[in-house]
């Protein structure tokens, strides 16, 4: 496993690997994580695994350092996962050049944690735009757990016509049910019954076809959840809100266990 920090060494390294999967992450690895690298091991070819701690995607500068951080133990995982390549630069390798694409932002990002987090998604593809510029892997594998970030970055591939594959990975999630995320790090037992219980509850009624939005955010604050963002039913053909639950639609939440902000889909 070669680590880089220092993006023209990185280049250098991978000039001539034609069939890179590319795996960007913000570290504190987990299961969610450990799927995707391991998704990545399948293709032929190298996989390369990017740890950078974006500081444009979080709109509160609390939440961003406190997010959890264990880059030695981050590593120990990716080396026994056999990763060909780490990249971990700091904010100014990134930031110091100005990449070729401007980024497209679909009006998608306009709805649910965009309208939640001021800049976030601007955030989230001004990075990516420039780890694809830095690396230029053959396919990006990016989880279904934050999916509108999947689908968000995937628009901006293909309207930038960025020749690199988005790749689709099943959500992972612990043995009481919540998605596997590196925040869970934060939370106690009660709030992980919380999360559990929810988690519980929406599966259940993802296979309804008619639901009540406010019965629902009403049940879930009864469960310990104090603020609720969102709990939102899209169509996933047209990205219109509705209330019908088929199997063209999500489930979409965002919640707070006490300062912990949690999403998921179903
Ligand atoms: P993050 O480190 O949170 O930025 O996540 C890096 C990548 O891992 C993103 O593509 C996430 O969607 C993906 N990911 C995070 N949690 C999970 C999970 N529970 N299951 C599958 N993928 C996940």
């Amino acid at each position: 496993m070669k680590i880089f920090k220092n993006k023209h060494k990185l280049q250098k390294a991978i000039l001539n690997q034609k069939n890179l999967s590319f795996v960007p992450t913000m570290g504190g690895l987990h299961k969610g994580h450990i799927s995707l690298i391991k998704k990545s091991n399948k293709f032929k070819g190298k996989n390369i695994v990017s740890i950078f701690v974006n500081p444009k995607q979080f709109n509160n500068k609390k939440d961003y350092l406190n997010y959890p951080r264990s880059l030695n133990k981050d590593l120990s995982i990716l080396k026994n996962l056999k990763v060909d390549y780490v990249f971990i630069p700091n904010k100014k390798e990134i930031f110091s050049f100005k990449p070729k694409n401007n980024i497209y932002l679909d009006n998608f990002s306009k709805k649910l944690c965009g309208s939640f987090r001021k800049g976030h998604f601007e955030g989230v593809l001004n990075i990516i735009n420039r780890l694809l510029e830095i690396i230029n892997p053959k396919r990006i594998l990016l989880g279904a757990k934050d999916y509108q970030q999947l689908y968000l970055i995937k628009r901006h591939v293909t309207k930038k016509g960025i020749k690199t594959l988005v790749v689709k990975c099943n959500t992972i999630r612990e043995k009481n049910g919540m998605a596997c995320s590196t925040r869970n790090k934060l939370l106690n037992k009660k709030q992980a019954r919380i999360g559990s219980k929810i988690y519980v509850y929406l599966n259940r009624l993802k296979k309804r076809h008619v639901v009540n939005i406010n019965k629902m955010k009403e049940d879930i604050k009864n469960f310990g959840v104090k603020k609720i963002d969102y709990l939102e039913i899209y169509n996933l053909k047209t990205y219109k809100k509705t209330s019908l639950i088929n199997k063209n639609t999500k489930i979409f939440i965002a919640y707070y266990l006490g300062n912990v902000r949690l999403i998921d889909n179903f």
